[in-house]
């Protein structure tokens, strides 16, 4: 397996370090398809991101960029920002969810770390900001404040999602919710 890991590795690895171990030590491919918020969310994430390149949140200025493939070669992953608002000197990241549950966690603030930091370092200008709409029976717009610790806590999952694929052992994960719609839930002792 290359060194070169996608942010979407990470996220995984947040979500569950034995997605990594299932997916990239031993080649099992989730069975995303039959995971119905995952479609749910794909359909919704492209409807604004390609077929409506000119929506913009309202108060915001700039303009808007969508689905930037980036590469970091300083820390050698890669990713893709589906939509952002570009100024003069910083980078806005926009990230949908189609879901109901606000919430701002581990995997959330993984996944805007390395978007940001994946951003910064293609265009030169800072990105220490995002708006994430939560939108589901209800639309809810949350801005997140991108900390340098986010960012770092953000490298140093990527930096455990290699480390898991070099040992090739599999990493701790106690069961719990998340594991009702695993696809990985009956191989997973
Ligand atoms: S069943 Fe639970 S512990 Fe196992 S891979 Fe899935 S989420 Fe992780």
């Amino acid at each position: 397996m290359s060194s070169c890991l996608s942010v979407t590795n990470a996220v995984e690895h947040a979500f569950c370090p034995r997605f990594t171990y299932f997916q990239l030590v031993l080649g099992i491919e989730q069975r995303e398809g039959k995971r119905g918020t995952v479609q749910s969310g794909r359909a919704f994430h492209s409807g604004h991101s390609t077929t409506n390149k000119t929506y913009k949140l309202k108060r915001l200025e700039g303009t808007k960029l969508t689905e930037l493939l980036l590469f970091s070669k300083k820390y050698s992953f890669s990713g893709k920002i589906d939509e952002a608002i570009e100024t003069d000197d910083q980078i806005l990241i926009i990230e949908r969810k189609y879901s109901d549950y606000i919430f701002i966690g581990s995997t959330l603030k993984t996944q805007l770390g390395l978007l940001a930091i994946l951003a910064e370092e293609n265009t030169g200008k800072k990105a220490n900001q995002a708006i994430v709409v939560f939108d589901k029976k209800e639309r809810v717009e949350v801005p997140v404040k991108i900390t340098e610790k986010i960012k770092q806590t953000a490298l140093e999952v990527l930096q455990k999602t290699r480390y898991t694929i070099s040992t090739g052992d599999m990493p701790f994960s106690k069961h719990d919710n998340r594991c009702l719609n695993c696809c990985y839930r009956k191989i997973c002792p």
